[in-house]
């Protein structure tokens, strides 16, 4: 059983477009810039942009938090990202969700310009995804894709089973693997809450991806000898054993499943430290696309 290690594959692209960066601005090309539009004062928020600005730094990014008020009117919220949609020096936006609850997430992000989305979540880069032209792609999903193929894990033939059926995860994750071409050319199941006998589908699995936040969700008699498990989860428990008294959980019940499988994603380590990397990556075409 091989261990996908997020963190290693991760590092080694930041390091690679960090030198892609450095040699953008040797040839007196324009830095990249990100923009990260934060409502309110949420704590995980607050944690999500900090990670994106400091992975912003590393790899030689400029980025500003446009910081706003939690009691901002949508329409307010939509003007601000017209301006930056209108400045020539930004060139990817991102909108931390979740929103507060007055506000219609799906009518701010799609105010976001296509050629800035860099999260992929407009229905322009979604349709763009289905139909498969060149686009953004949502950054978790994208990251996966990396993952495998990073890993060299056959794709083609194979039958791959994607619990959750989300915009920004389950549904592009579904597409990325039916696509022509590798990764890609599997046959894929896509189940969610409605889903009968589930774990005969993911017991029929040689690619399981998990995306439902559900702490411990998947089991070891869920899955088939040999599976590539993919765990997408990330749920906050309380914790006797951490001196946060919190500790991070996937979706799939680590201990067993890792016995039986013939890869698996941590968490923390596994497919989360990617989903900063493909928007930084996805930041960078923005960017490229221009100059
Ligand atoms: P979501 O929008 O809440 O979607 C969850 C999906 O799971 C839904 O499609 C739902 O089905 C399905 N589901 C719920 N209970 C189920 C059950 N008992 N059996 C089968 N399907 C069930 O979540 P999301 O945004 O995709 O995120 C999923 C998890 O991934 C969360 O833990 C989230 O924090 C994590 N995440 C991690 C990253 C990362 O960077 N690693 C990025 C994004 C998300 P219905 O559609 O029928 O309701």
């Amino acid at each position: 059983m091989t261990i996908i290690d997020g963190n290693k594959i991760s590092a080694q692209l930041k390091a690679e477009l960090k030198e892609q960066v450095e040699q953008r601005l040797n040839a007196g090309k324009k830095r990249p810039h990100l923009a990260a539009i934060l409502v309110g004062n949420d704590g995980a928020s607050e944690t999500y942009i900090g990670h994106k600005v400091k992975a912003c730094e590393f790899v030689g990014f400029k980025s500003t938090i446009v910081r706003l008020s939690s009691e901002i009117s949508e329409n307010q919220l939509i003007e601000e990202i017209q301006k930056l949609n209108t400045d020539k020096d930004i060139d990817g936006i991102i909108v931390q969700l979740p929103l507060p609850k007055h506000i219609s997430e799906e009518r701010v992000i799609e105010t976001i310009s296509p050629q800035k989305d860099v999260d992929g979540f407009t229905a322009v880069s979604a349709g763009k995804l289905l139909i498969g032209q060149k686009g953004f792609v949502s950054a978790t999903p994208a990251g996966i894709v990396e993952l495998i193929e990073r890993y060299h894990i056959p794709t083609a033939g194979k039958h791959c089973v994607v619990l959750g059926r989300s915009n920004i995860v389950g549904k592009p994750m579904a597409v990325l693997m039916s696509r022509k071409g590798y990764p890609g050319d599997a046959t894929v199941t896509i189940c969610h809450s409605k889903s009968e006998n589930l774990s005969e589908i993911t017991k029929s699995a040689d690619i399981l991806i998990v995306a439902l936040g559900i702490p411990n969700y998947v089991t070891a008699d869920m899955v088939k000898v040999g599976a590539v498990v993919i765990d997408v989860g990330i749920t906050r428990i309380k914790s006797d054993t951490s001196k946060t008294g919190w500790k991070i959980v996937g979706d799939v019940n680590f201990d067993e499943v890792s016995e039986k499988c013939s890869f698996i994603t941590p968490v923390p380590g596994g497919v989360g430290p990617m989903t900063i990397v493909s928007l930084l990556k996805n930041t960078l075409e923005a960017c490229s696309k221009k100059s």
